[in-house]
């Protein structure tokens, strides 16, 4: 453990949940700040500028969304969400407003702290790394190269666009119409079908077992996050 505490703001009305995961995060050396609800939430979080938000949709005042969108004005810390809700759609909202993460409840502790170290991981070497390493690949992305095996590996423009922002919002869900419009642009009529294409041909050109990926991987019906 390092000798900062991260400070996160946990906010959820459930009391044996936030109980569950106050203890976790604590054990882990983090310091936790709590509220019950969005409004308080927000105000809370403009005292204690946490580092990261794990954020329950449920709340008793207004909906976690609103949270999302008025924190998104100023802060740019990882929002990890916790949601009973099973809709994928839902998911797909908090992700373009701004969230970055989820569980569904109910979740493994081991799996909150997992994705908890991963963002603040993230939000801690948010300086892109020049070169970034997975499995046989090396991507510089000071020059826009690729390696696989020591070899140069050739990828299409959109093809090294697409790693780039996969890699820069590295063990983060990201939703078909965020990399969609990475890839191709605002104005673009492609859609997840496409994506899908070339997702596939990034895994057969870098996966070591592209049918069984360990670095591009798929959140079903969601999008695709990448792992180191
Ligand atoms: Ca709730």
């Amino acid at each position: 453990m390092t000798q900062h505490a991260p400070c996160i703001l946990l906010i959820e009305d459930d009391f044996q949940i936030r109980r569950v995961v106050r203890n976790a995060l604590e054990r882990q050396g983090m310091r936790v700040e709590e509220a019950t609800a969005c409004a308080s939430g927000l105000e809370q979080a403009g005292q204690v500028k946490p580092e990261l938000v794990v954020l329950d949709l449920g709340l008793p005042d207004r909906d976690g969304i609103d949270f999302i969108t008025d924190f998104r004005l100023w802060s740019q810390a990882p929002i990890l969400i916790l949601t009973a809700r099973f809709s994928e759609a839902e998911k797909i909202l908090t992700l373009d407003a701004g969230a970055d993460d989820y569980l569904t409840k109910p979740f493994g502790i081991g799996e909150l702290l997992a994705r908890v170290r991963a963002l603040l991981r993230r939000q801690a070497s948010s300086m892109e790394p020049a070169l970034v390493e997975f499995g046989e690949t090396v991507v510089d992305l000071s020059r826009h190269q690729v390696l696989r095996a020591g070899a140069p590996m050739h990828l299409t423009a959109t093809e090294y666009r697409l790693l780039a922002v996969l890699i820069a919002n590295q063990g983060r869900v990201m939703t078909h119409q965020q990399l969609v419009r990475a890839a191709w642009g605002n104005n673009t009529q492609h859609g997840s079908t496409y994506l899908r294409v070339y997702v596939g041909r990034l895994r057969q050109k870098l996966e070591r077992d592209p049918a069984r990926p360990a670095h591009l991987q798929t959140e079903i019906g969601v999008g695709y996050r990448f792992v180191l």
